[in-house]
């Protein structure tokens, strides 16, 4: 057992104890190898924003007056369309930010190297390196890695040359002030109002499209990704891979597509209930380009879907309720987790250590035919319970009705779950989720951008929303293309009249991600970063010069994790269509109108042969479903 474990134990007892008062440990549970060893909590010297969030000056974004009923908005999905969402969190106190901040000294890789996570329905475990037969292999890291030109002086030296990255934050909108806060700690160079000549990169507050003359540098939105993420087109990839994998995509409910699927959702819900009288399934319907929970709905029966759809003949997605959710105070909630994709090709992900958890105000029940339009009770919408009496807007990131998901995973620690599992599955259900994605965003890419035409690289910030279920499994509700960015949250300053006051904990949270998405997408940094294993980048990253904030003050440790390629041996297998889709676009090309002469016929069968052969289009082992260990199925009966 790792120091870490034995330290966390010995917190967990005081906890214990005491009954309470972890608010000051508990945000650093995921710390460093994100799901596995980390030191135990400490305060960074600097706050994610440079300073104490309570102690700068806070500025007032804007005042609004307006009737609080129309509190909410109804544009975009989070921050699709123009970015109006409040998804934020009332004034905190302090700040917390990841281990290791003060001394800015990467993890201790071989502290962790022997920590393996396990992955849901395969029976094997994560872990950096390899595995065979579904068993672990702890790999040891290098002792002495000497690649490229670099060491930690040298790096310094380059950088110290180096001229000041340029971030174009135009079109940044909402996320304007977070960014700002991020290009000021990397001490890089911010273009507000756009620049004439290239800048490395360029921050996007909507869509790749935000800007079209773009033709060097790096864009922060992949070209097709919002249309991807429509609940609709999600629920279509998604069942691509259910279709081929079921047991690896169990973790997305039962879906139709309304209406064209109407009939075969009322003819197999039916006959399901026929076979079983004593199934009283939920269904949630869901407008496609919703957002915010508007427009959102439950059923117990199809019927009653037929009456609503006969109504209006919006696309939505009909989905299976999950009725047993994980409580916390008997309270559901649901989990904000922002994924950085760094890039399609060669695909790299990465998580962010620290999320949201947002909570329900009102008990849950089961649902029945009486509290089916209890919102409060069964949508964790932040915009929706923000509006009910019972939102407690806490100052402490461990309580209220938006907490980190560090905090939740603490106190679920305190009562026995395996939260090194929980992890495991997110990551694994992050992966297989993106790899589902992958196929048709190169499509889209390549139509913006044909190989040949001068165009940017892009990455993007997604946030995934996760509910977790009694069992603790996670499931899949949404993946939303534009995670509002906002570090502000209205605040009703009296009857009517709303300001915008800093929200320390979506800065914490989102002011690290920005910083750390630009981190890793530095020009220079990117390309020398790619010779030094992960553990090392990590240094490179924090190292004092390149490192360093305003003020000289050392930057925290990265708070974004990679998971992919680190893990893609346990998932490689899983990208068939992307293989698929890569003959596609050699062959025929986007617009599908290349016609394969002899020679390229050739090349096609002897590259998708090579393929088959090489079991890079075979679905690989079937997976080994494996019961949860003793202790990690579930929790004590009505919740936590
Ligand atoms: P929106 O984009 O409008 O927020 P979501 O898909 O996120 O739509 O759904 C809104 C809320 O409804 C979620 O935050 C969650 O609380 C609840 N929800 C969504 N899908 C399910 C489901 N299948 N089972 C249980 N609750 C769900």
């Amino acid at each position: 057992m790792s120091d870490h474990y034995v330290k966390v134990k010995v917190q967990l007892e005081q906890m214990k104890s005491s009954g309470e008062g972890v608010e000051k440990e508990e945000a650093d549970i995921i710390e460093d190898e994100v799901l596995v060893a980390s030191p135990p909590a400490s305060v960074s010297p600097i706050p994610a924003s440079g300073a104490p969030a309570a102690q700068r000056e806070t500025p007032k974004t804007s005042v609004t007056c307006r009737n609080q009923s129309k509190s909410r908005s109804k544009l975009g999905k989070d921050e699709k369309n123009t970015c109006t969402k409040q998804d934020s969190v009332p004034a905190l106190q302090g700040t917390i930010v990841a281990s290791n901040a003060n001394s800015g000294k990467p993890v201790n890789r071989k502290d962790n190297e022997q920590q393996m996570l396990q992955i849901k329905g395969t029976g094997k475990m994560l872990q950096g390196k390899t595995e065979t037969n579904g068993n672990t292999v702890p790999i040891h890291a290098p002792e002495d890695i000497k690649v490229g030109p670099h060491n930690k002086e040298d790096a310094n030296k380059v950088a110290k040359r180096r001229k000041p990255v340029t971030v174009d934050t135009f079109k940044a909108k909402t996320s304007l002030e977070a960014l700002k806060l991020s290009i000021r700690q990397l001490k890089w160079k911010e273009f507000p109002v756009g620049r004439r000549s290239a800048c490395d990169i360029y921050w996007h507050g909507v869509s790749f499209h935000d800007n079209d003359n773009i033709i060097s540098g790096q864009v922060n939105k992949f070209p097709g990704m919002i249309e991807m993420l429509r609940k609709i087109n999600l629920t279509r990839a998604v069942r691509t891979m259910q279709e081929l994998f079921p047991e690896e995509y169990n973790f997305y409910p039962r879906s139709w597509i309304l209406p064209e699927e109407y009939q075969l959702f009322s003819t197999q819900i039916n006959l399901a209930k026929d076979i079983d009288l004593s199934q009283k399934p939920t269904f949630i319907i869901k407008p496609d380009g919703g957002s915010q929970g508007d427009g959102i709905y439950l059923i117990r029966d199809p019927g009653d879907l037929r009456v609503i759809a006969g109504s209006h003949t919006k696309q939505s997605v009909v989905q299976e309720y999950i009725h047993k959710p994980l409580l916390i105070d008997k309270l559901k909630f649901d989990i904000r987790l922002y994924v950085l994709v760094k890039s399609l090709e060669p695909l790299e992900i990465y998580i962010a250590k620290e999320g949201l958890s947002r909570f329900c105000t009102e008990p849950y029940q089961e649902p029945s035919q009486k509290n089916l339009s209890h919102v409060f009770m069964h949508l964790t919408n932040y915009s929706l319970n923000v509006q009910s009496g019972n939102f407690v807007h806490s100052d402490s990131l461990s309580s209220g009705s938006k907490r980190t998901f560090s905090s939740v995973l603490y106190r679920l620690a305190s009562k026995g779950v395996d939260i090194k599992k929980v992890w495991s599955d997110i990551i694994s259900l992050v992966i297989k989720t993106v790899i589902a994605l992958v196929p048709e965003l190169k499509v889209y890419y390549q139509a913006d951008i044909p190989p040949g035409k001068p165009g940017p690289t892009c990455f993007q910030i997604l946030g995934f929303d996760i509910l977790l279920m009694k069992n603790l499994k996670p499931v899949l509700l949404e993946v939303n293309a534009n995670p509002s960015m906002r570090i502000e949250h209205e605040q009703e300053v009296s009857p009517g009249v709303f300001e915008y006051v800093p929200s320390p904990v979506d800065e914490e949270v989102k002011v690290g991600v920005i910083r750390d998405t630009l981190r890793l997408m530095d020009p220079a940094q990117r390309k020398s970063l790619t010779s030094y294993p992960e553990h090392q980048q990590e240094e490179m990253l924090g190292s004092p010069v390149r490192g360093t904030g305003e003020e000289g003050r050392v930057l925290p440790s990265m708070c974004l994790k990679q998971v992919f390629p680190k893990y893609t041996k346990q998932f490689s297998y899983l990208r068939t269509v992307e293989r698929i889709t890569a003959l596609f676009l050699r062959f025929l090309g986007v617009k599908g109108n290349m016609r394969l002469g002899p020679t390229g016929f050739r090349t096609f069968i002897r590259d998708g042969s090579a393929g088959i052969c090489g079991g890079l289009l075979l679905p690989g082992p079937a997976p080994v479903q494996v019961p949860p260990p003793e202790g990690a199925g579930g929790v004590p009966a009505g919740g936590v």
